[in-house]
This record gives structure tokens, sequence and C-alpha cells, in this order.
């Protein structure tokens, strides 16, 4: 099933505020609670979805990663990009959820809310190659959408690179505290949204962010032997982290085409070869293409039947960790002759006759099968 689009989950547009989005979310979160919905089975997977957009939503980094790269920016383990909710089940997914709309009113979640600079996210790029790239190994050069360290600023954010202030509000801490009857209520603070600091005068450039979005041309090794579903890890090539923070990791994801010639199992390939039916009765060397683009010479026994499998060692794909190459293997496809003229008729006629002298069993079989045959009709 193809899945929603996180905004339309919460039911909240692209453009919409930190501020909304977790509105929105809570208004959901109780519309679906479990508590009011023991007659509606599908407020389950709802709420769970609810949870998974919220999840990635309110995080800056991975809202960021969604709004360009869509699902596509979590899928497949990426690692530390990756998000936490959506694979729990329901029992983990309603305790974030609670930890979400109670937890800053019992006093937070413990280990101190601050969050300064923070890594930048993973990011996937979908790469194919044909499988004679895969054979040999080539160099790609690549355009991966990211966001870079802002060059205005040095990453920091700051109108000529000055150091962010501390949070006058919260004094750094990241969170404010109030009394209400007898609790005290802790809250995120609203003037640095938790960051614990402020930047007085934004770059201009990248609007405070620290970083700047960018295509960026990659040159990229592909080894020899890759695979689809192979990945290569470029550490540091993902998208530049928060206010100086590391960058986080490209992974490309290999796909290799399908060859018209050859198929591939592993290390090995395999082949279909046509010959001719004389080829096949009297033997003869063939001529086979191989995957580096050469040709190898094969040599067809005589009476090689239809099926028949032949071996060219080490002529199939390298291993992608060294250790050498697999095989090549050839299947004969033995070919029946068509548009006959009449004088290959004949001679195949003859080569009938002679045959069955040759081989009186087979004479005396197919005899059978005719008269067989012959007593069905009657
Ligand atoms: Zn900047
Ligand atoms: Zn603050």
């Amino acid at each position: 099933m193809a899945k929603r689009d996180f905004y339309e989950v919460l039911g909240v547009n692209k453009g919409a505020s930190a501020d909304e989005i977790k509105k929105a979310y809570r208004k959901k979160a109780k519309e679906l609670h479990p508590d009011r919905n023991a007659d509606n089975p599908e407020a389950e997977s709802q709420f769970k979805e609810a949870n998974e957009a919220y999840e990635i939503l309110k995080d800056v980094e991975k809202k960021a990663a969604y709004d360009r790269f869509g699902h596509q920016a979590f899928e497949g383990g990426m690692g530390g990009g990756g998000p936490r909710g959506g694979q729990g089940d329901f029992s983990s997914a309603f305790s974030d959820v609670f930890d979400d709309l109670f937890g800053d009113f019992m006093g937070g979640r413990g280990g101190g809310g601050r969050q300064r600079a923070s890594r930048g996210a993973d990011l996937r790029y979908n790469l194919r190659v044909s499988l004679e790239d895969a054979f040999s190994g080539i160099q790609k050069t690549i355009n991966v959408p990211t966001s870079v360290q802002c060059d205005s600023c040095d990453g920091s954010g700051a109108e000529g690179g000055a150091e962010p202030t501390t949070c006058p509000t919260c004094s750094g801490m990241g969170k404010v505290r109030a009394q209400q009857g007898f609790f005290t209520v802790e809250r995120t603070c609203p003037t640095c949204s938790g960051m614990g600091q402020i930047i007085k005068n934004p770059c201009k450039a990248c609007a405070g962010h620290g970083r700047v979005e960018k295509d960026r041309a990659l040159s990229v090794n592909i080894p020899a032997g890759v695979e689809t579903g192979t990945r290569i890890r470029l550490a540091g090539e993902g998208e530049a982290g928060m206010r100086g923070g590391p960058s986080g990791d490209l992974y490309i994801f290999i796909e290799v085409d399908q060859h018209e010639l050859f198929e591939r199992d592993s290390v090995n390939l395999f082949c279909r070869v046509p010959v001719s039916m004389v080829s096949a009765s009297l033997g003869g060397d063939i001529e086979v293409p191989t995957i580096d683009g050469g040709r190898s010479r094969v040599k067809i026994p005589s009476g090689s039947q239809s099926g028949r499998q032949m071996r060219l060692r080490g002529k199939g794909m390298p291993a992608l960790r060294g250790g050498g190459s697999g095989d090549m293997f050839i299947e004969l496809a033995v070919e029946t002759p068509v548009n006959l003229t009449s004088r290959q008729k004949e001679l195949l006629r003859e080569f009938e006759e002679l045959s069955e002298d040759n081989d009186p069993e087979s004479k005396s079989f197919f005899k059978s099968v005719k008269s067989f045959w012959d007593s069905m009709k009657s």
C-alpha cells in the first residue's frame, strides 16, 4: 500500500509551522485515542500513522529530509537518519504519544532538553548501472541534492560568522518553568525553540539555519562486482549538520540492469546459445560473447542435446570483496531447421531411412507407436 503523505495524515498544509503541526497532531491523537474508539477498528492503524508522521515532522532535520525526498528519505535501514517510530507495536506507539502529550507536564523526559549543533541526516541515492559496468567497476559522477554548510556564516547561522548568544529567556536551558497550582510546569522555551541559543542577526544567505540547499556533483567509485542491493557508504557526504554539527552519510543503493544476453546468479553468469542441429550432431566449435566484451571458443561434443550445459571457468563476474571470479555457463539450444528446400527435405527423409536402419530398436519403437495411433483412429 502506498504511504500517505505525512502532512495529509495530520491534516495540515506543507507550510504549517511547528506549532500548527503539534496542535494538529494532538487533536488527531485525542480523536483516535483507543479509549474512545473501542468499536472503530481503523483507529489503531490511523493512530500509528499519525504518530509516525509526527515523529518525522516534529524533527527539524527529518522534516527537511522528508520535504526534499519524501518517504524515500527514510527507507531501507538508513542508520541514524531513519525514524524510530512507525515500526513499534501499538503499545510502544501509544507510550510515545503519552510521553509527548503529558511528558512536559510531568516534568520533562529527563536528560535535559537542550539541543544545539546536530548531525545532518543520512541520504539515499539510487544508482542504476549496466552489467558490464558492474563487471569492470566504474567511476560515476552523480548530482546529489543536499544541503551544505553555508559559506557566508561558516555554518554558524549568524551574520558575519558571529557566535550565537545564550538565550535570555531560558538562560540556555532550552526549557522554561512556570508555576501552575501545585505543579511546576516545564515547557520548551518559546524564544529559542529548545536550542538554548539565539542568533541576534541571522545570516541572510541561510536565514539562520547554517546550511543552504544545493546540488552537489560527486565522483563515486563503483567497485567491480556490485550487485542489485549493494550499498556504498560515503561517510560525511550526507546532509550538513545544523549549526556546525557533523554531516550525515550518503548511501548509494546500486541497481544492476537486466542484461539481454546474460543472466546473473551471484558471481556466475548463464547464457543460452543457439546451435544448429548439424553442429550439435557432428560436434564443432562455436564462438560465444563474454561479459568482458571479448569472445570465447567453446567446443561442442558430437551428439549434444538441447539443454546441455558447458562451463567457462573464470568468465563470470568478479567477487565484490576479492577472491577471484565466477564461471560462465552456456546452455545449448539446438535449433530445428525451418524453411527447407525440397532438396533438404529429400536429404532429411533419406537421413531418417538410414537412421532406422542404423537403429533397429528405434525403428520397432516408432512402429509400435504408429500402430497405436492407427488403432485409435479406426
Ligand atoms: Zn549562513
Ligand atoms: Zn531559550
